[in-house]
């Protein structure tokens, strides 16, 4: 075998091997898998191509190995079954075209070339025969092999109609550059920049997952940099291209948000797994173009850009097809926070103020701070000291604050339908006030956190409002 593999992903492939012998059938090995293999990445699913029915040869697979089901994708021709807990992919070797309105292809039978010759990169087209005549062969014409020992991410074909046919490659070429650290050969990189208004074609959700895939690199500033710069990142996410550039006026100038944002994500990326506390990195700063002044005095000011970047989270959430559930809330509660522990730590630090940022962080308190920090991308290293003994000290107080007072999580001790009770309201806006004014009243430390203290405050202020208090 060309190739490393393990005991067991070595009995999956004789045996695929003997029912090809068996049933006539020719069969390899294709794309990532193989890929994987001789980067000695981990793998996971096995790709095949088979010459011929791809769904009768997984049937006949599936028969010989006590019926495990089968999945099949008629349409497209493709098979699925899992074997030993690795997912087996079949396709039947085909040839493609296109027609420019869509990514799907019209497709008819081919050879194992043809079959290579559509695939997105050299290095996802490597095959290894199954057959009985070269078992194990590597089978690589268009130098997927030094492809990969160059790093280089190149398309086997005219790379202008690679991404024409199917513009999802362009992004799939930039998620490989950045999962692999591999570069996009130059020409290849100057087709997906003449070829980025393609991508209007492609769904949304497809867009996302690729999306995503760069997020969860462990650097993702290098993919969301090559969709900047090959104008694929303005034609799907227009307001994160907006905080690129920075402006000068008398001289004074502001950062480039749109590098400051990828270095909080890439710091982000090395405390958390997370994706949606790495979403919340790059979502940060949106609002700041649509904030930004200059002010004389003072020089540029962004006043007001984490309270707008909250409100604008829910929408680009919706248009990049996102979640519209707790991640997506979640993320907006850390954008509209951002700014409050710098603002905690720059002031004198009172126990009200803490338990404020307890109160509206609750459980997210350990995420906010996280982001805070990756937040520091000043180069003054006296600076960013400074800045992480401030926060480390904010998460100190928030301990202290948190153990005598129990904040995080907490609800006050009248709920509106006491409240309604007691002073016999109809549910609205009062009933809010009321509850609003009690919670702040405790938060600031000018009553106990207790139910008879909430509840002859209840009463003055329910008298000021011209309301009287029935019952207790
Ligand atoms: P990963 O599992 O990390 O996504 P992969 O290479 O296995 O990597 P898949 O999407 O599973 O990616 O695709 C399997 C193979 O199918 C690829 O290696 C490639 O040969 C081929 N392929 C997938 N998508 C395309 C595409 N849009 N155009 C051409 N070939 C593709």
């Amino acid at each position: 075998m060309d190739i490393n593999v393990t005991a067991s992903e070595l009995k999956i492939l004789n045996f695929v091997s003997d029912v090809a012998k068996n049933t006539g059938y020719k069969v390899y090995l294709i794309g990532g898998f193989v890929r994987d293999k001789i980067l000695g990445r981990e793998t996971k699913d096995m790709d095949f191509v088979v010459l011929g029915d791809a769904i009768e040869f997984a049937e006949n697979l599936s028969a010989v190995a006590g019926n495990p089901k089968v999945s099949f994708f008629k349409n497209f021709g493709t098979s699925q079954l899992i074997l030993n807990d690795i997912d087996l992919e079949f396709v039947g070797a085909r040839k493609e075209s296109y027609t420019p309105e869509s990514r799907n292809p019209h497709v008819i039978p081919g050879t194992l070339h043809d079959d290579q010759l559509r695939r997105d990169f050299t290095i996802n087209a490597l095959s290894i025969s199954l057959n009985e005549s070269d078992f194990g062969k590597l089978i690589d014409p268009f130098g997927g092999i030094k492809d990969l020992n160059n790093k280089i991410i190149v398309t086997p074909t005219d790379s202008g109609k690679t991404f024409s046919d199917d513009p999802l490659r362009m992004i799939r070429a930039i998620r490989f550059a950045n999962q692999l650290e591999f570069k996009i050969e130059e020409n290849t990189f100057r087709a997906i920049a003449e070829n980025a208004a393609r991508i209007d074609i492609i769904s949304r959700e497809r867009i996302s997952e690729e999306l995503n895939k760069i997020l969860m690199c462990s650097k993702p500033s290098i993919g969301f940099d090559l969709l900047y710069k090959s104008g694929l990142l303005e034609r799907f996410f227009p307001q994160m291209t907006a905080l690129a550039g920075a402006e000068f006026i008398d001289g004074k100038g502001h950062k480039d948000n749109f590098y400051h944002t990828l270095q909080v994500v890439d710091n982000i990326s090395k405390t958390t797994n997370d994706i949606w506390l790495r979403w919340a990195a790059v979502l940060h700063d949106i609002a700041k173009p649509a904030t930004k002044k200059f002010e004389s005095g003072q020089g540029w000011t962004f006043h007001g850009h984490e309270v707008l970047g909250g409100r604008m989270v829910p929408k680009i959430f919706a248009q990049l097809k996102l979640p519209q559930n707790d991640k997506m809330r979640f993320v907006k509660k850390l954008v509209e926070l951002h700014l409050r522990p710098i603002s905690l730590s720059k002031e004198e630090i009172t126990d009200s103020a803490i338990r404020r940022l307890l109160f509206d962080a609750g459980d997210d308190l350990d995420s906010l701070m996280l982001l805070c920090e990756a937040d520091i991308t000043s180069k003054n290293k006296q600076k960013v000291k400074k800045y992480l003994e401030n926060f480390e000290l904010v998460r100190q107080r928030c301990r202290e604050v948190e153990e005598k007072d129990h904040i995080r999580n907490w609800q006050p001790p009248l709920t509106g339908e006491m409240i309604m009770q007691a002073a016999n309201l109809p549910p609205g806006r009062t009933v809010g006030i009321l509850k609003n004014h009690i919670r702040e009243a405790i938060l600031d430390g000018e009553i106990e956190n207790s139910y008879e203290a909430a509840f002859e405050l209840l009463k003055v202020k329910a008298k000021e409002l011209g309301i009287e208090v029935v019952k207790h």
